[in-house]
Order: structure tokens, then C-alpha cells, then sequence
């Protein structure tokens, strides 16, 4: 018997659970892409997710992935032989800077490991005693959904302000828009990436690169950029085509549509960051139970620098897949696998997961999730403390 028969629960960290109003907006028929009702609906798309980063700058719309966007923001204004700096913080922070190094950009790491955010004291003491100003810019990850570890991007700006140095900052905020806080231009961020698959809760296949005045002139010293990712006539296209550079992905605009309306017009911002806020102090509150024993252990110790996004944690040897193939062979909850996390002895990450709890989410599919969780670590025989339920419960509880 199995007693995971029922609603399939997704808790990874992205793709997210979907609304079914997303998905009903999307099924129809092919609608025209001459003229029309699309056309219009296109044209509200940017100011509302322009809401979220909260910026009165530009916005490029893409069809394709988070990669897409990795690309398409270094494209604009970086060229083969640039240097850019790196502080990496997980698996995301390296694969932007291994996609910026295939594109010929020379990329400085500063390493933090995996549970620990940047420190913009170190970033300025580079970009200090780069006098010549070679570094073109600083590619940070908000949250790294590998070790769910966030930085603090508005302090970052403010030490990179302090060495009068002009390098661009630059922001992945793929993981976390819409959950963790974004001020794009009250803390001076030159350009910000996102992706429509996880906090923004539209099925994977939209990217976003926001930019703002001293990002545009840096586009426009560029010598040279491609076409396809030329982010000029995408945000302020002449015509409909434009905006993609060919044709829309049509579903995905009815799609995006109704999630906007969903976060931007109906819940509103501060609300939707509000519940995110909270339903990850619960997540935390659970797994601070259960770790009170045993091997069970949040990957980011200090609260000010955890997602509210997603969450790593430590499990120890292979208990991470052994735990999720449990959740989704008998519980029909599927967790995120542990990623990056690699070391001699556990080349798979394997002792590690993470949880999602980016977009569509509530208090019920939170504690649905966690109380799977729960009932993981007893079938498993995997020594945990008591009350990680009545905790997170307690914070639901208190809002
Ligand atoms: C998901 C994610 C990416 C990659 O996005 P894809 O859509 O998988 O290409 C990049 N950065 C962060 C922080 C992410 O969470």
C-alpha cells in the first residue's frame, strides 16, 4: 500500500506549484498576434513586474530559462576579455560565472562556501585596489537555491558606493522575486535577472533582465552585441515582435497575466512577501525541532542570511534521498534534491534536500508538506527532535 494517491505535491524549489487559475488563463485556442486583445495585454506585463523588483527602469523580456537571462544580462554589457568579480555562495553564483567565462569574460572568484553570505567588505577591497578599473562588474546571487544562503544587496551597493568604483552590480534574483525583498532601485542595483518559474508561479519558459540608466550606457559603449539578446528593442519594442525577437510565447503571456493579477493586483507585493515571510519561519521553526536531535540540520545557521524562498538542509550520509524517494513513493510530496553540495564522501549531495516554498503557497500546503516530512523521518527510523509540527504550526498560528 501506498498512501501517496491524491493531489501531487511539488515542494522544490522551482519549477513551483502552479495556480490552476494560471493554468486555465493559458488553455485557448491560438489567439491572433496581429492585432488584438494580446497585444494590449503585452503592454501590462512590464509595469507589473516592474512592481515587484521594485524599479521605474527598463525591462527586456525573454523566451527561455533562468540560463537565458544569465546570458542575455552579460551579453548586453560585458565583451570577451572584460573581468568581472564573482562572490559565490553556492552552485548558482559558479554557473553564472562558468557561462560568463564561456563567453570569453575573465571572472575573479571570492569564495563564502556553503552556508555563509558574501561579505561587501572583501568586494570593496577588490574593486579598491582595482585602480584601473578593469572589474566591469559584480554578478551576485540573491539567494542561492542550491545552499539557500541569501546576501544582503543593498549593503553590497552601499560598500562598492563607498570605493567610488564604477563597476556595475548586477543581481540574480531568479530563485527569489516575489519571496525575498528586492528593491531594485532604492538600493542602487544596475541590473536584475528573474525567471517566471518559481516565484512568479508560471509554468518555466519566461526570463526577465530589469536595467537600469547606468546599465543602458554601458549597452551603449558596447561595441558589438547580438541581435537575438540585444536587450533595446525588446524593452522599448516599435513593434509587437519586437518584445521577443519573434514570435511571443502566446500562452505564457495568458499565463503570466493571471499570475500578476494574482500577486501585483489582487494580493499585493507587500502581502504576498509578507506570507512568504512567514511561511519560511515556519518551515525554519520545523526543521530547528527536529534537528534539536539527530542528524536533521538547517544549512544556514544565522536566520538573517536564510531565503524565503527555499531552504537547504543537512540530513547526513544518504538519509536526503532516501527521504524523498520516501516522500514521493508513499507520501506523493517531492523535495528538492540536494545540489552542489558534492564532497569526497558524498559525491551526490545525497545528504541533502531542500525545500521550496516559493509562489503558491499556503499554511495548509506548507504544513501538508512538512507534516509528510514528519512522517518521513519516523518511517525512516532517522532520529529527530519532537514538535518541529507544533512549532511551525505556532507560527502559522501567529501569522
Ligand atoms: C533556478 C535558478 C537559476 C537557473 O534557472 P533555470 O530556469 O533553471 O535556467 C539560476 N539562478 C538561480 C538563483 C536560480 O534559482
Amino acid at each position: 500500500m501506498s498512501l501517496s494517491h491524491g493531489r501531487h505535491t511539488l515542494s522544490i524549489p522551482g519549477p513551483s506549484v502552479m495556480p490552476d487559475r494560471v493554468l486555465q488563463a493559458m488553455h485557448r485556442a491560438a489567439p491572433n498576434i496581429y492585432t488584438g486583445p494580446l497585444i494590449d495585454l503585452a503592454a501590462t506585463l512590464g509595469p507589473d513586474l516592474k512592481a515587484i523588483a521594485k524599479t521605474t527602469g527598463d525591462m527586456a523580456m525573454y523566451i527561455g530559462n533562468g540560463h537565458a537571462v544569465w546570458e542575455a544580462s552579460l551579453a548586453n554589457v560585458l565583451a570577451p576579455g572584460d573581468r568581472v568579480l564573482v562572490p559565490a555562495t553556492g552552485n548558482f553564483s559558479h554557473g553564472w560565472a562558468g557561462m560568463a567565462q564561456k563567453m570569453g569574460i575573465k571572472t575573479k572568484m571570492i569564495e563564502y562556501g556553503r552556508r555563509s553570505a558574501l561579505d561587501p567588505a572583501d568586494i570593496a577591497a577588490t574593486l579598491e585596489a582595482d585602480t584601473n578599473h578593469a572589474i566591469k562588474a559584480v554578478l551576485c546571487v540573491q539567494t542561492d537555491t542550491a545552499t539557500s544562503v541569501k546576501s544582503d544587496v543593498a549593503a553590497l551597493r552601499a560598500a562598492m558606493d563607498a570605493t567610488g568604483h564604477p563597476a556595475l552590480l548586477m543581481v540574480d534574483c531568479i530563485a527569489c522575486l516575489g519571496c525575498d525583498e528586492m528593491q531594485m532601485d532604492a538600493w542602487g542595483v544596475d541590473v536584475v535577472v528573474a525567471g517566471c518559474q518559481k516565484g512568479l508561479m508560471t509554468p518555466p519558459g519566461m526570463g526577465f533582465v530589469f536595467f537600469n540608466a547606468k546599465a543602458a550606457e554601458a549597452r551603449a559603449r558596447m561595441e558589438r552585441v547580438s541581435s537575438y539578446w540585444d536587450w533595446v528593442p525588446r524593452a522599448n519594442p516599435a513593434e509587437f515582435w519586437q518584445y521577443w525577437c519573434g514570435t511571443a510565447p502566446t500562452h505564457h503571456l495568458y499565463g503570466l497575466r493571471e499570475a500578476l493579477d494574482m500577486i501585483v493586483r489582487e494580493e499585493g507585493v507587500e502581502a504576498v512577501l509578507a506570507r512568504h515571510a512567514t511561511l519560511a519561519r515556519a518551515v525554519w521553526a520545523a526543521f530547528e525541532a527536529w534537528g534539536a536531535e539527530g542528524p536533521v540540520e538547517l544549512n544556514v545557521s544565522d536566520a538573517a542570511i536564510r531565503s524565503n524562498a527555499v531552504t537547504s538542509v543537512r540530513i547526513g550520509a544518504e538519509n536526503g534521498t532516501r527521504l524523498r524517494n520516501w516522500l514521493t513513493e508513499e507520501a506523493g510530496v517531492t523535495l528538492g534534491i540536494g545540489l552542489g553540495m558534492a564532497t569526497k564522501e558524498d559525491p551526490k549531495s545525497d545528504g541533502f534536500f531542500r525545500v521550496g516554498h516559493m509562489g503558491h503557497l499556503n499554511a495548509h500546503m506548507l504544513m501538508g508538506t512538512l507534516g509528510a516530512i514528519q512522517a518521513g523521518l519516523v518511517a525512516l527510523d532517522i532520529p529527530h527532535g519532537a514538535g518541529g509540527l507544533d512549532a511551525a504550526a505556532r507560527v502559522c498560528a501567529e501569522g
